[in-house]
């Protein structure tokens, strides 16, 4: 097959963990004989460094017109108090993209147990997906304002068709997996969320095999530690879906391996590690790339349909783990500790 990918490296760690990636795509290329076209767009801080504007008109063209697009992180302590934000750039890039659905996956690795904050029992079999609602909810309603110096409000708006498509995709990801659904809102307290349980109850009739739970809020932070094994994919609003998966993604303990891709009705998906550009050890052959790795297998299965070649890397991902090959974000042995670099040598070799 052949696929157009615009490849968004950033800033900090972006460009390094996005070089590793595209050596991994690359072997992925030759092995299973598709042709990857890849274009590199600024984007964050080095936009504005290069042209005054994080997003400029060029990245969003060239977004628009490819199959996908791959982002590494953007920002830094350079642009800090500049008129400019390297953050703007990417929260505008969501909106001209339209990624209403953010899917962020969990996954235990077995290897990893000795750096998670959980027991390793109740680690076993945690395989579970958040679909969180993008681009609606408190974060986007009106009205939202300052009113003089002792009231403040914000608004929690949702229609019936934003919770739709949101809920559509995650019904339609619960059907190709362990076909559990849990739907969280707080609907013994908020309209919004008694409209949400509405269209999620309705979208159900459509998808009989999939089972479906409604969870209140507060219950699911619970459930997350107590038993985070009994979730397959759960799906809430933007604010719940926010809290919650940062809640999740701290599970495994390792920031550095999450991925995530952000989906749209008809357009491209945005595909991006959840960590940050990590100044902190920018430039040091340091970073994790399994991350950014794993948000590119997550582009071949979501975008582009490649399961065999998503697999494929999930496989080679997990077998680095079990020999050991590990960044300093996720070693236990300071004695021993891979760089980038080695972390994708022994990737590539494994693919
Ligand atoms: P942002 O605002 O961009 O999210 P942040 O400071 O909140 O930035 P990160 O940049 O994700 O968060 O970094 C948080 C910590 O985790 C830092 O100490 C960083 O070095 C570490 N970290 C993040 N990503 C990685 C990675 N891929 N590999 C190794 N360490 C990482
Ligand atoms: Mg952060």
């Amino acid at each position: 097959m052949e696929k157009a990918i615009t490849v968004l490296p950033g800033d900090g760690i972006g460009p390094e963990v996005m070089k590793g990636t595209l050596r991994v795509l690359k072997a992925i290329e030759s092995r299973f004989h598709h042709r990857f076209t890849v274009t590199e767009m600024p984007i964050g801080g080095n936009a504005i460094d290069e042209t005054g504007n994080p997003l400029p008109p060029e990245t969003i063209e060239q977004c628009k017109k490819s199959d996908a697009v791959l982002l590494g992180a953007v920002g830094g302590p350079k642009w800090d108090g500049m008129e400019q934000r390297p953050e703007q750039g990417l929260l505008r890039i969501r909106k001209e993209l339209n990624v209403f659905a953010n899917v962020r996956p969990v996954k235990a690795f077995g290897p990893l147990a000795d750096i998670a904050p959980l027991k390793p029992a109740l680690l076993e079999n945690v395989d579970l997906v958040f679909v969180r609602e993008l681009t609606g909810g408190i974060y986007f309603g009106q009205p939202k304002e300052r009113k003089g110096s002792d009231e403040a409000v914000d608004t929690l708006y949702y229609h019936r068709k934003e919770i739709e498509r949101v809920v559509k995709k995650a019904f339609v990801l619960a059907a190709s997996r362990k076909k559990k659904l849990t739907s969280v809102d707080k609907a013994n307290v908020l309209e919004s969320s008694k409209l949400w349980r509405e269209v999620v109850d309705e979208t159900a009739k459509h998808y009989p095999d999939v089972k479906v739970e409604h969870m209140l809020v507060d219950n699911a932070a619970m459930q997350l530690v107590r038993n985070p094994a009994q979730f397959d994919v759960i799906v809430t609003e933007n604010m719940f879906g926010d809290i919650l998966s940062d809640e999740a993604s701290m599970i495994t303990g390792s920031l550095g391996m999450l991925a995530s891709a952000s989906l749209s009705e008809e357009g491209p998906g945005l595909y991006e590690p959840v960590h940050g550009s990590a100044p902190d050890i920018a430039g040091t052959n340091a970073a994790n790339p399994l991350g950014m790795i794993l948000s590119a297998a997550m582009m071949l299965r979501h975008s582009f349909h490649m399961n065999d070649e998503a697999d494929a890397i999930e496989l080679a991902v997990q077998e680095v783990l079990n020999a050991n090959f590990r960044t300093g974000d996720i070693s236990s042995n300071k004695d021993k500790v891979s760089t980038t670099d080695q972390v994708v040598e022994q990737l590539i070799y494994r693919l």
